[in-house]
């Protein structure tokens, strides 16, 4: 077999076979096929795009690149989540230790930060002592005894993907739905989960900002996860606005205990219920109504609460900084962003709230920068709210007066104010089974 075939038939819209993808997949990762091909493959995939035959065979080949995590010891019980990413997301933090409650087995390998999207792995670390490094057999016997566990993501996870993904980054290559969709599930496939339940946003603050291109994206994963043996649900929710009011480590941590204690917003509380009860309906085999009924009883009743402080102790976290939040990191300051004129908040683009996250410090721009715990946002006003000029609409967090200037003039630029109220839109916009 030789790749400069394989460039061709895709070239000219073939189908690849199973044996000329894992060819392909696992001559690039050892090094035997060079980027230059690797990229016009890339190319010219972008253009002909995959049939779901060869996406599957594509995903697959990339996930056995490296580390196959095996939760074969917790048989069918096994349940991950994965959110497409987005701005104040702090699901993973709820929906883990809830659907862990619920009687699933949580074992999640999550990411950090990038770009305007927050990572769980920061948002874990914000609490003081928390380790997101846990030794193989601790993570799994951790799962065993309280259900979850979340950890960083193993450097040898579908190392295929990890190269195919800078490469695709730097050839334009990234925009490709079959690409996208193989990439992120090569990964929670490697993760080794038996009932997956994908989190795809859309909107302004998305990867995807359109439903339509949403739904095809989650589309394509289901199939994928299906083709390769796993329970599969998407559930497509809002991301045209942040998700809660907390944008930023500490101050999303805070945000998520107040709904393992039973309050909250109603946005991050409906969309986090959903999630665990759809990884509890496929993993338990419950119908999803009886699943929601037991994910609010375990919410209000206290269970999930207290499988989240079991987790946070158990990975050596304060649990003294999540049962009072006013010792987790603080910012020396709060400055308020005020509107400037009477009306309705119409709109905020929500990549750029990210962005003015960012520059208060919560994010990174580069993957070697620190982050500051303590940074971030803390939203009054959300799209469809009444001001009036001079009203609060934010309070930043930051311990630098640059940075609060610099993000007052960012979070400003993402904010649209108008005289009329936007169209209500839906939380969750989809659930594809
Ligand atoms: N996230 C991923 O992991 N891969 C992609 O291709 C896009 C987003």
């Amino acid at each position: 077999m030789r790749m400069y075939d394989l460039i061709q038939k895709k070239k000219v819209g073939g189908e690849l076979t199973p044996e000329e993808i894992r060819f392909l997949v696992d001559g690039y990762t050892a090094g035997r096929i060079p980027d230059e091909q690797m990229s016009a493959f890339a190319m010219a995939v972008y253009f002909r795009s995959m049939t779901a035959a060869e996406t599957a065979a594509l995903t697959d080949a990339m996930a056995h690149s490296g580390d196959m995590v095996d939760l074969s010891r917790f048989g069918t019980l096994s349940a991950d989540k994965h959110s497409t990413g987005g701005v104040g997301d702090k699901t993973t933090l709820i929906v883990a230790p809830l659907a862990a409650a619920l009687g699933c087995r949580v074992a999640k390998m999550s990411g950090r930060g990038l770009g305007h999207t927050g990572g769980t792995v920061d948002k874990l670390e914000s609490i003081p002592g928390f380790r997101t490094v846990l030794e193989p057999e601790e993570f799994l016997s951790q799962v065993e005894k309280i259900g979850v566990a979340v950890v960083g993501q193993s450097g040898h996870l579908a190392p295929a993907d990890k190269k195919l993904y800078a490469l695709r980054d730097v050839t334009a290559t990234v925009d490709s739905l079959p690409l996208i969709a193989s990439s992120i599930m090569s990964k929670k496939l490697a993760a080794g989960a038996h009932s997956i339940v994908l989190d795809v946003k859309f909107g302004s603050g998305a990867f995807m900002k359109t439903l339509t291109d949403a739904s095809a994206l989650a589309r394509a994963m289901v199939d994928i996860g299906r083709a390769c043996g796993r329970n599969m649900t998407a559930v497509l929710t809002d991301m045209d606005r942040p998700l809660g009011y907390a944008i930023g480590n500490a101050l999303e941590v805070a945000e998520a205990v107040e709904v393992l204690r039973g309050g909250g917003p109603q946005d991050l509380r409906a969309v986090s219920l959903e999630l665990a009860a759809q990884m509890a309906s496929l993993a338990l085999g419950l119908s999803e109504e009886e699943a929601r009924r037991r994910a609010e009883a375990a919410l209000d009743g206290g269970a999930a609460w207290e499988t989240f402080l079991r987790f946070v102790a158990a990975q050596g976290g304060d649990t003294a900084a999540v049962e009072d939040t006013a010792r987790l990191p603080r910012a020396a300051l709060t400055v308020p962003v005020t509107a400037s004129a009477d009306g309705y908040v119409v709109h905020m683009d929500t990549e750029a709230v990210g962005g003015a996250a960012v520059v208060l410090g919560a994010g990174r721009e580069r993957k070697e920068d620190a982050i500051d715990p303590a940074a971030g946002i803390v939203l009054v006003k959300k799209p469809g709210d009444a001001v009036r000029a001079g009203e609060t609409l934010a309070v930043l967090h930051t311990d630098d007066a640059r940075r609060a200037a610099d993000g007052e003039a960012a979070f400003r630029a993402a904010v649209t104010i108008g005289p009329e109220a936007p169209p209500a839109s839906p939380l969750i916009a989809q659930i594809l089974r």
